[in-house]
């Protein structure tokens, strides 16, 4: 992994937060809080209460601890709570008893991974745990308690929760972020909550939110973009999205694309090593050693002409770029040109 540099400043800002408070219509609540929006454009999160929660729209809840996020849904006959992440752990229970008196009945997972789901025991042990199919297998090979199995496993491209008259619609796409990203949508809410493709007013986590399959990742922004929603839960960072959110970020895997198709066009292995020859008796100088530091070097070229573009649009600049640059470098490499 090409490590971060200290490319360029952190485009410090607040873009997205009025944005947001407009298509969500939190209304007056959430515009106070982003008043006192931060890099991304959310809202702080009270350190000494650890997590934010507020009204998405009828019933619809998000909840977020500044990192983390997650939604719940109050229902009628109970609770569904979508995710349980470990870093809000009980913290999850405190929020929906802020809005409701009534049982979590349901928990749906998104997919696998220990930190969005790890905080499951502080879950009722009576709890009707949601999972597809791709997801129970996974966790079925992890032997690891902290996530609880799944009791309602569903299989195939779809799958409908109805609970106390409100429905969740449950979708897999295929491989994307993970081997089983499920997509959850509320359709009466206008809400999708899809977890670690995008990140709200920020530059996505190290290669491309660790992603699995990144022409599959590249194709899930499509597929959220097929939905008809205005609220994005995304799982991490400080705000839910918007369809501009995602839209941006497509904009933004078109540029690492683009950037990546000309620093090879502009810069091949045996160039390099013209410029570069190997000796294997001087430490670090062997063509294999040297191929990381011509990847270096095309990291260098994406970043310099990337960078100044996307500065004051999206937070995180300065940890994340290059990752995601040397990500889509690879992916040229390995997997061949993503469809964008
Ligand atoms: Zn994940
Ligand atoms: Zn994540």
């Amino acid at each position: 992994m090409v490590p971060a540099s200290s490319f360029g400043r952190r485009g410090a800002l607040a873009c997205g937060a009025a944005a947001f408070a407009e298509a969500c219509g939190c209304g007056a609540r959430f515009a106070a809080m982003a008043a006192e929006a931060r890099a991304g454009g959310g809202p702080a999160v009270d350190p000494r209460k650890g997590y934010i929660v507020m009204p998405i729209r009828d019933g619809l809840f998000y909840l977020g601890d500044g990192g983390y996020n997650a939604m719940f849904l109050v229902t009628p006959a109970g609770v569904i709570a979508v995710d349980a992440p470990p870093t809000l752990g009980a913290n999850y229970l405190r929020a929906i008893a802020e809005v409701t008196d009534r049982p979590v009945t349901h928990l749906v997972y998104t997919h696998e991974h220990v930190d969005h789901i790890a905080g499951s025991g502080a879950f009722p042990g009576d709890v009707t745990i949601v999972a597809h199919r791709s997801t129970a297998e996974l966790l079925a090979t992890r032997r690891d308690v902290r996530r609880r199995p799944p009791s309602l496993v569903w299989d195939g491209p779809r799958h409908r929760l109805e609970v106390g008259g409100e429905v969740l619609d449950l979708a897999w796409h295929g491989v994307s972020h993970s081997l089983d990203t499920t997509f959850v949508h509320a359709p009466r809410q206008r809400t999708l909550m899809v977890v670690d493709v995008v990140y709200p007013g920020w530059m996505p986590y190290k290669n491309l939110g660790v992603a699995v399959d990144v022409p599959g990742f590249c194709a899930a922004h499509e597929a959220i973009l097929g939905y008809e929603f205005e609220t994005l839960v995304a799982g991490h960072v400080d705000r839910p999205g918007t369809r501009a959110d995602v839209e941006t970020q497509l904009e933004l895997l078109r540029d690492l694309a683009r950037a990546a198709e000309r620093a090879y066009a502009a810069l091949s292995f045996p160039a390099f090593l013209r410029d570069h020859p190997p000796d294997p008796r001087i430490p670090g100088r062997s063509s294999w050693e040297l191929h990381d530091a011509y990847e270096h070097a095309l990291v260098d070229r994406m970043a310099a002409e990337i960078g100044p573009r996307w500065h004051g649009r999206l937070a995180g600049i300065e940890p994340y770029l290059r990752d995601n640059c040397w990500a889509m470098l690879e992916t040229y490499v390995v997997q061949g040109a993503p469809a964008l």
